[in-house]
Formats: C-alpha cells, sequence, structure tokens
C-alpha cells in the first residue's frame, strides 16, 4: 500500500490517503506537545514506540470484540488503518486521580476511584478541548444517544483490558483518552491511538510515571521512560 497525498498533518502524527478510498496511512512523529500546543519539543524515539505500542494494543482490544480502525503496520512508524470520521469527543477514563481532574476538584494525584469515571471533552482546539457532559454533546451534535451509550460502554471495556494488561507488566494504569470514528456505514470503531502520549502509566512497585508526564512537567528521563513502558508491554507474553 502507497501513501498519497499529505492530508493532515497532526501534533503528533501525518495522516496519508491511499489508492483506495476506504484506508489511510498514519505516520507516528517524535514531535510532542502539552498544554494546547503551548510546549513543544522531540521525544526521540517516540514516533516508533507508540506505533508498535498503538498496533500491539489495538490487536490485543480486537481479541475481545472491540473494533478498531487498524489494519496493518506497514513499518517502524506507518500503520494502514480504516478511514473513519472522527466524533469530535476526547473519551477520558480515569482509574485514579491525576492531571486536570485533580486541579478541577482539589484531589489529590494518587487517589484511586471506587469505581471508574469516564468524561468527554469536545475535541477543538481553538477552544482549548473543553470538559462536555452527554447533554451537550446531544446538543452539539457531536453522536446521538446510542452512540454515547455505545462509546461509554466500549470505553470502559477497554479500560478492563488494558487495566488487566497493564497488570501483568507491573504497571498500573492510571487514566487515558481515547477517540471514537464512524466508518462508512456508520459503525464506530476505536481509532487514533493508544501509548504514552494519551495515557498516564505508572510502575506499580516505584510509582515511577512512565509516560507523557516526564514531559508535560520536566521530570527528565523521558526517553528512558517510553523504552521502559515498551520494553514492559513486549515482556507481556514472554
Ligand atoms: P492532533 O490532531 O490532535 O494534533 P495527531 O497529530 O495525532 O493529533 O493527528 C492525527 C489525526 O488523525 C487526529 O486528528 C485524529 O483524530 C485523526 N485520526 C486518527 N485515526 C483516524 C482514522 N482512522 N481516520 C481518520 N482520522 C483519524
Ligand atoms: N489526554 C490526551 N490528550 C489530550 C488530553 C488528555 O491524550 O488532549 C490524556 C492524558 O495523557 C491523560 C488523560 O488523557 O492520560 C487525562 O488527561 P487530563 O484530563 O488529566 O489532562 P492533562 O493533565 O493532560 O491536562
Amino acid at each position: 500500500m502507497e501513501k498519497r497525498q499529505l492530508l493532515y498533518e497532526g501534533k503528533a502524527k501525518k495522516v496519508f490517503a491511499t489508492d483506495d478510498p476506504t484506508l489511510l496511512i498514519v505516520e507516528y512523529k517524535d514531535d510532542a506537545t502539552a498544554f494546547n500546543g503551548v510546549k513543544k519539543g522531540t521525544i526521540e524515539g517516540k514516533g516508533v514506540i507508540n506505533n508498535r505500542m498503538s498496533n500491539y494494543l489495538m490487536r490485543y482490544l480486537e481479541r475481545s470484540d472491540i473494533p478498531t480502525h487498524f489494519v496493518r503496520e506497514l513499518s517502524e512508524r506507518e500503520t494502514l488503518v480504516k478511514k473513519v470520521t472522527i466524533i469530535p469527543l476526547e473519551v477520558i477514563v480515569r482509574n485514579i486521580a491525576a492531571g486536570s481532574f485533580s486541579q478541577r476538584y482539589g484531589v489529590e494525584e494518587g487517589t484511586v476511584f471506587s469505581s471508574p469515571t469516564v468524561e468527554f471533552s469536545y475535541k477543538n482546539d481553538a477552544l482549548g478541548d473543553p470538559l462536555l457532559n452527554t447533554d451537550g454533546a446531544l446538543a452539539l451534535d457531536l453522536a446521538d444517544q446510542v452512540e454515547l451509550a455505545l462509546i461509554r460502554q466500549y470505553a470502559l471495556r477497554i479500560n478492563q483490558g488494558l487495566r488487566k494488561f497493564w497488570r501483568d507488566c507491573g504497571v498500573t494504569l492510571v487514566d487515558f483518552k481515547l477517540e471514537f470514528g464512524r466508518l462508512r456505514d456508520g459503525t464506530i470503531v476505536l481509532a487514533d491511538e493508544i501509548s504514552p502520549d494519551t495515557c498516564r502509566l505508572w510502575d506499580t512497585a516505584t510509582r515511577e510515571k512512565l509516560d507523557k508526564d516526564r514531559f508535560r512537567r520536566d521530570l527528565g528521563g523521558v526517553e528512558d521512560a517510553y523504552r521502559e513502558i515498551l520494553r514492559r508491554m513486549e515482556s507481556h507474553d514472554a
């Protein structure tokens, strides 16, 4: 499958057309941004790691009947995916308080929830991805009731699957962001990526952060953390 025209260049990936109108090629970059693009940098090797991790985890989720956009890994940084119309919602699942949740509600980072939370943000960089409830999503016509219920159900099932996966690797899944899209026939599938850019992952034993918070918060050892989380992932089936 050949890359055709560049359709979109985002903060972390480039998206290319292919000869097949139903398929796209995603190329992962080493560019990193935080705080809605205010902080910029490079994390060497990140694109390779995120590509491999996202594909591995999507294949894992497919095995528990979560439909995803994944088709085939083409190279270290490139993956063939099903083209979807992205539903402009950032679906955030949390097991433990951190980041914006801790700030917004004054809850200490690390506070464990009795059950997971699902939050929606309106995916709109110009507005800074504001929080949104299901009524807001309906009012903005981002999705209908049935789709929102399905997205929530998928998000919780993905959380169950990923928590178990990472537990087996000695890693605690704190929170993560998902994006869903519609195929041409309206089927909703998981799209975008699942990676240390979009998840908070803590070493269960030491509570060391093995994710993008090392970049956001200038904690150092960013590349090492990405390499370590990949190593843990690849130890899963070993
Ligand atoms: P951003 O747009 O936030 O800067 P990226 O750099 O990751 O993010 O760009 C990738 C873009 O591709 C995102 O806008 C994402 O919503 C979109 N996308 C991800 N998967 C698919 C897909 N299967 N079909 C169409 N668009 C997709
Ligand atoms: N997240 C993301 N993209 C975003 C916002 C959040 O991937 O645009 C992820 C982030 O990596 C974390 C989770 O979603 O794993 C929850 O993020 P939070 O709302 O705490 O926001 P942040 O602290 O990044 O502002």
